[in-house]
């Protein structure tokens, strides 16, 4: 059975791969025609990148949560310390929930370079950082064929002119999907994760396609603030709409 779904993933990715070649260049979302440009030809239109909604302000200054003004956020409080602040450019609806699918189930690599554009301006970033895309455990890793977010991580990072250092973090544990888990048990499923190596006083930004409530990142942090960077922050593509907000 394994070895026939890999045997579909590898077609799959592989059918993926021709298509780019023999189509006629269409929108992956809407499949209207776009012609190349600047950045070659883009596999999404810009009709539909505009169709996705930036995150409203006021944000919370740490977790880049959209809150109301004066009410306290709720989704950060128990946060460790190591995770310092986290934005994300876009809800996670419509199109940019298409977007999301495509790169990670359908081996859409090339969508990760509108959705690298799309994070453009999120703060907070400095020179001197490393890019870390979150890592996918060697199981899931094998039988998708790729990680999506190391995909978003190269996007970003030729964006910003910044670096990756996709080995400065490990998953050293399997985790069961998080999608139907309440925060409490998310942070249990993905609590000791990952292990971090050779941060020795670097400052990280972490990248991952979409944030739900941070658990995964937070576990990230942790693991990258005991092998030794000396800050962290976060970025995502998404973020889904928070299941106790
Ligand atoms: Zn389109
Ligand atoms: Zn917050």
């Amino acid at each position: 059975m394994r070895q026939l779904s890999k045997r579909f993933a590898l077609l799959r990715d592989l059918g993926g791969r021709l298509e780019r070649f023999l189509l006629p260049a269409a929108c992956l979302l809407c499949g209207e025609g776009i012609g190349a440009s600047v950045e070659g030809r883009p596999i999404i239109c810009g009709l539909c990148r505009n169709r996705w909604t930036p995150l409203p302000h006021p944000l919370c200054s740490r977790c880049g949560q959209p809150v109301g003004y004066d009410i306290p956020c709720r989704i950060c409080t128990d946060w460790p310390v190591a995770l310092g602040r986290v934005r994300s450019a876009v809800w996670l609806d419509g199109g940019a929930r298409q977007a999301t699918h495509f790169l990670k189930y359908e081996g859409w690599w090339g969508v990760a370079r509108p959705m690298a554009v799309a994070m453009r301006g999120l703060t907070p970033l400095t020179e001197g950082v490393f890019l870390v895309p979150i890592p996918l455990g060697r199981r899931r890793q094998r039988s998708r064929g790729y990680n999506q977010s190391e995909h978003l991580a190269r996007a970003l990072g030729e964006v910003w002119g910044l670096p990756i250092r996709p080995t400065m973090l490990r998953r050293i544990r399997e985790t069961p999907t998080q999608t139907a888990l309440t925060p409490e048990a998310r942070r249990a499923n993905v609590a000791e994760a990952f292990a971090g190596a050779g941060a020795n006083g670097d400052a990280c930004v972490l990248v991952d396609d979409v944030f739900t409530t941070g658990a995964t990142l937070a576990a990230a942090a942790a693991a990258l603030s005991a092998a030794g960077a000396s800050r962290i922050d976060a970025v995502t593509f998404a973020r889904a709409p928070h299941p106790v907000a």
